[in-house]
Order: C-alpha cells, then sequence, then structure tokens
C-alpha cells in the first residue's frame, strides 16, 4: 500500500507546527485518491516530548507516527534531524513526503531528497493526484507570472509547501494511530553547528505573523525609516503586526523574514493593509487570501487596488498618522 509521510515540525516553542496539520487534511484527501494510502507522520524531537502530541496526531487522521526521540535533539539540527529522516524513509519507503516550506524544512527537504537521490517540488501551492498516480504538485514560476504543475521521475516524490497554503481540517479526522518508535543512531555524527539562542527580530517573529489578526505592510512607497516608523506606530495603535514587501527589504526598511509574498510569507489574517506596496503579483500570492484588505496608496493606477476590499488613494505619511491619532484616542 502506497504511504504519504508528512514530516513533524517541532517549533523553538516545542510544539507541532500548524503546517503539520494543514498538510494532513490535504495528505487525507490525497490519499483517497491513492486506494485510501496511508498516511504517516515523522517526528524527531528530544527525549519525552512526543508524549505531548498524541492526541493531536490521532485527531488529525494519521495512520502511523514514527517518533525518533533522544537528547541530543532539543533543538534542530541539519545533520542530526537529516540522518535520521533519510534512515527512517529508507526502511518505511513513503511514496510521497511533505514538509512544511517553513525555515526548517526548507533547510531539510533538499538535504533529504539529495541524499535520496529523488525530486523535490519547492514551494508549491497546489497538489494533486494525477491520472497515473503520481503526485502533480503546482508551484509559481517565471516570477509567478505562470503556474506549473511538476511530477517527479522517482522515489519517493518531495514536496514543500508553504503554510497557510492548505487549510487545516474542520474537524478532527480520528484514527487508530500506531506509533513506532525507533532508536536514531546518531552517535557518531558531528554537529557542524552548535546552538547558541534565538534572538528574535526588531519588529516581529515569523510565528507572531502567521497567527496575526491584522497585519500593516509597508512597501518602497513608505521611502526611508521615518516612513517605516509611522507604520509602526500605527500598527501599535491598532494591536497589528508589521510586515512588509520585498521592495521595502531590499532598501533595507524591513528584516527579510517579514516580507510577505512569493520569496516571502503566506499570510491569511483578518485583515491586511498595504501602505506604498504597488500590488505587484509576487506580492499578491502571499497576502491574497486574506479576509479583507485594505490598500494606501499615492498613484490612483496602482495594481494593489485590483486586489483590495477598500482603497485609499493619498499620501501614507499624511494618512498613518492621522489613523494611529484616531485609533489612540
Ligand atoms: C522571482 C521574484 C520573486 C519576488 N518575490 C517577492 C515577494 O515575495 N514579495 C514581494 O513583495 N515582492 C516580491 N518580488 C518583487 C515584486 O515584483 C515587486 O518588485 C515588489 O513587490 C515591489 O515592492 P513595493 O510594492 O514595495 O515597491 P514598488 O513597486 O516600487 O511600489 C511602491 C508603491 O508605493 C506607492 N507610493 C509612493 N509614494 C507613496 C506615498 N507617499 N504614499 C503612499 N504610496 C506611495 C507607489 O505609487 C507604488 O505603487 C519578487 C520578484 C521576483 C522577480
Amino acid at each position: 500500500m502506497s504511504n504519504i509521510m508528512l514530516y513533524a515540525e517541532v517549533t523553538k516553542e516545542n510544539y507541532l507546527h500548524t503546517v503539520l496539520f494543514e498538510l494532513a487534511n490535504k495528505a487525507v484527501e490525497l490519499s483517497k485518491k491513492l486506494d485510501n494510502a496511508s498516511v504517516s507522520a515523522l517526528l524527531i524531537c528530544k527525549t519525552g516530548l512526543a508524549e505531548n502530541f498524541k492526541e493531536a496526531f490521532i485527531n488529525s487522521g494519521f495512520d502511523y507516527v514514527y517518533i525518533a526521540e533522544n537528547n541530543r535533539l532539543t533543538h534542530y539540527s541539519t545533520e542530526l534531524y537529516s540522518k535520521i529522516a533519510v534512515d527512517i524513509i529508507n526502511d518505511v519507503k513513503p511514496d510521497i513526503i511533505l514538509i512544511g516550506a517553513t525555515t526548517q524544512g526548507r533547510d531539510l527537504a533538499p538535504r533529504i531528497s539529495s541524499s535520496l537521490h529523488t525530486g523535490l517540488t519547492a514551494d508549491c501551492i497546489g497538489l494533486d493526484i494525477n491520472e497515473q498516480g503520481k503526485l502533480a504538485a503546482t508551484r509559481p514560476t517565471f516570477g509567478g507570472k505562470l503556474m506549473a504543475t511538476i511530477l517527479c521521475k522517482t522515489l519517493p516524490q518531495m514536496a514543500t509547501v508553504r503554510p497557510k497554503v492548505f487549510k487545516p481540517a474542520a474537524e478532527n479526522i480520528i484514527k487508530d494511530t500506531k506509533f513506532i518508535y525507533i532508536k536514531p543512531e546518531i552517535d557518531n555524527i558531528e554537529k557542524k553547528v552548535d546552538f547558541i539562542e534565538f534572538v528574535k527580530g526588531l519588529n516581529t517573529s515569523i510565528n507572531e505573523l502567521d497567527s496575526a489578526n491584522i497585519i500593516v505592510a509597508g512597501g518602497k512607497g513608505l521611502k526611508n525609516e521615518a516612513g517605516f516608523e509611522l507604520l509602526k506606530n500605527f500598527a501599535e495603535s491598532i494591536g497589528a503586526c508589521v510586515a512588509a514587501s520585498r521592495g521595502a527589504v531590499d532598501m533595507g526598511l524591513a528584516p527579510a523574514d517579514i516580507q510577505i509574498g512569493q520569496t516571502g510569507k503566506t499570510v491569511t489574517p483578518k485583515l491586511y493593509i498595504a501602505c506604498g506596496i504597488s500590488g505587484a503579483i509576487q506580492h499578491i500570492v502571499g497576502m491574497q487570501d486574506s479576509d479583507k484588505i485594505i490598500a494606501i496608496n499615492i498613484d490612483e493606477k496602482a495594481p494593489i487596488f485590483q486586489h483590495c476590499d477598500c482603497g485609499i488613494v493619498g499620501d501614507a505619511f499624511d494618512i498613518l498618522p492621522k489613523l494611529t491619532e484616531i485609533f489612540l484616542k
């Protein structure tokens, strides 16, 4: 029987990354097109942690969970995690492997695929099973102007998928999940990098952006640090997270970890406010599924106005302080 394996990422706060549940819902859907292929998770973590996640696995449609626990696995390590993953995959032989396109997943997935001499379709935004029973993985190409559906000639077929592209199941998918403990063979593996500490970014952390209800994003139209300061003040006044376009990141106005778009993050807040952002397709693909979008732009012909629920034509340097004043009152 075929097997779809998902990588269960443990975050630095020792939670399961929510992308796992989004992928699980999709994998259960795909498994139906593969004669009810089994859906399994691969969990690599420090000793004792797996116990905390068992209920989540049982409620999320997993048939099997392969657990590799070890006290050396307190933080993600490229060398240790990829060695363990490759060993388990060689043993279990899944047909499909799906990994969240998170910072960790983007590091781990290519290591696994190159060790296994198989293909990897990165940053997918759509997954399906074609008539031949192959994984059809869709991702933007040519700078987002085209969508390419890619098939993998070799096994396992691997893909990474961005968080928030798929939705988690609306209700529990309860399974009689089997937990299989595997002793990782990592005693002789040397880590090339040692973890010292996590340093939080200036504005916000990636995880906060993932769960933010309101995001205020700034673009090149904010011109300089003073412009971004106005944006941050406004965000604070309404309890929003700050994000940026690549234009703003390239200008050095914002850190790369808060970039939204094709080469940044995908977000789905209740409200997305784009200030001084033109609305290039590469930005739009990262925020278009927000519940409501407001755009502030000085140019009434800016493409962002084609994608928003409410457009404000005007100078962000005038509008942002006025809005901040209203909300601070
Ligand atoms: C392969 C590839 C991947 C990419 N990935 C991403 C990505 O992940 N995310 C991303 O954002 N981009 C990405 N880009 C870049 C993208 O194509 C655009 O260049 C970028 O989004 C433009 O950023 P911007 O809207 O901030 O700047 P601009 O396009 O320069 O727009 C600035 C806007 O500000 C407005 N403005 C100017 N002054 C004011 C003012 N005072 N008040 C209000 N508005 C004002 C202007 O009218 C203009 O519309 C990618 C490009 C490629 C080729």
